[in-house]
């Protein structure tokens, strides 16, 4: 296998090739539109964990309702999460909203313009500061997320990282490569080309070669081992979907039963979902759907039990934080993805392109 030059002049080359391909090949992208670090840092946090079409939808009603830092940092936790409901992994969602709330009071609201300071607030670790210092103030500092790391690997001719270690090794050697590429006169469109070519051409699996324009340079052409993907465990879960007719004088809203997440659970806290069934079986006719949702690298397959008001107490554990709330309150509300995705197929809560969330980039936020 070849061995990759680097050479000054070659570097400059594949620079102007990357950036040409990206100029006319790049997705046309919200985010893209705006060169404003705050949205340019919602996009980057967004992008973090979930797909760029989930993406899209989501930002898009995120700003519109939080225009500005300082509009994201006066809001409730709850409304942001609600806001954040089905992008996934919540705690990016707090820890956005903590580092809005903190620049807001120290920073006159202004974020932080170098990645070295940005790094100093809740949530933005090396890869997101990057971003937003190279992307909003063309700070010449390197992106590396999952995606440019396997295309370094690749026109570097590494190998990715086995579970036997020399994981730390290899990544010291994909950041000093990518610190030698990166374009000094645009460092933001560079950074975003490398990502672009990861995500649309240089595949996991399938790399496109043919039309790819760092293919004279790449050491492997495809012919390269990538990382296996964790395998997905499997586990069982069963709730309640339970819907009654509000109580209101004249209301005809109906209500569905949620219960609110311990504020002290390790995941989704205070978030709302349905309760869950004291008995994963049940009888075939009270089966309201099935599904399967994916968390992480776990598969739930959930089952769906509808249950009447009048059996509610004895078919759910004592002790949850439970309430009846109407359709139209829990649509705005901090739902865990699973709850709206029922509450979405069964048809109590409009449509919303939310179904596909899937791991995107190994970066910062857990
Ligand atoms: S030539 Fe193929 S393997 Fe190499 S960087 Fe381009 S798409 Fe990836």
């Amino acid at each position: 296998m070849a061995k990759p030059s680097w050479e000054p002049e070659k570097v400059t080359a594949m620079r102007s090739r990357l950036l040409s391909w990206y100029e006319f090949s790049r997705r046309d992208l919200p985010w893209r539109r705006s060169a404003a670090p705050y949205a340019i840092w919602v996009s980057e946090i967004m992008l973090q964990q979930t797909r760029v079409a989930v993406v899209v939808e989501r930002y898009k009603s995120f700003l519109a309702r939080f225009p500005t830092l300082v509009s994201l940092a006066l809001a409730p936790e709850q409304e942001v999460l609600a806001l954040w409901s089905g992008l996934g992994y919540y705690r990016r969602a707090r820890m956005l909203h903590k580092a809005a709330q903190f620049v807001a009071d120290h920073r006159q609201g202004n974020l932080p313009a170098t990645a070295e300071e940005l790094r100093t607030l809740p949530g933005v670790g090396a890869y997101t500061a990057a971003a937003i210092a190279s992307i909003a103030h063309g700070e010449r500092v390197a992106v590396v997320d999952g995606n440019v790391e396997r295309v370094l690997c690749r026109l570097a001719g590494w190998e990715a990282a086995g579970r036997n270690g020399g994981r730390a090794a290899l990544r010291k050697k994909i950041d000093l490569l990518a610190d030698q590429l990166v374009d000094p006169a645009r460092p933001g469109d560079f950074n975003q080309a490398l990502m672009e070519l990861g995500a649309t051409v240089c595949l996991p699996r399938n790399p496109q070669c043919l039309v790819c324009p760092l293919a004279s340079d790449c050491a492997t052409k495809g012919e390269h081992k990538t990382q296996p993907r964790p395998r997905m465990e499997s586990r069982e879960a069963a709730y309640a979907l339970s819907v009654r007719t509000g109580r209101l004088a004249g209301a005809s809203n109906r209500e569905v039963l949620l219960e609110q997440r311990p504020g002290s659970a390790g995941v989704m806290p205070g978030m709302w979902e349905l309760p869950a069934l004291h008995e994963a079986v049940f009888p075939q006719q009270f089966l309201r759907m099935t599904l399967r949702h994916a968390i992480m690298h776990v598969n739930y397959y959930v089952r769906i039990r509808t249950v009447f008001e009048d059996d509610a107490e004895e078919l759910l554990p004592a002790g949850g934080e439970r309430r009846w709330v109407a359709l139209s309150e829990a649509a705005g509300m901090a739902l865990t993805g699973l709850a709206r995705k029922v509450l979405t197929r069964a048809h109590l809560l409009p449509a919303l392109p939310l179904d596909a969330i899937a791991p995107r980039r190994q970066t910062d936020v857990p």
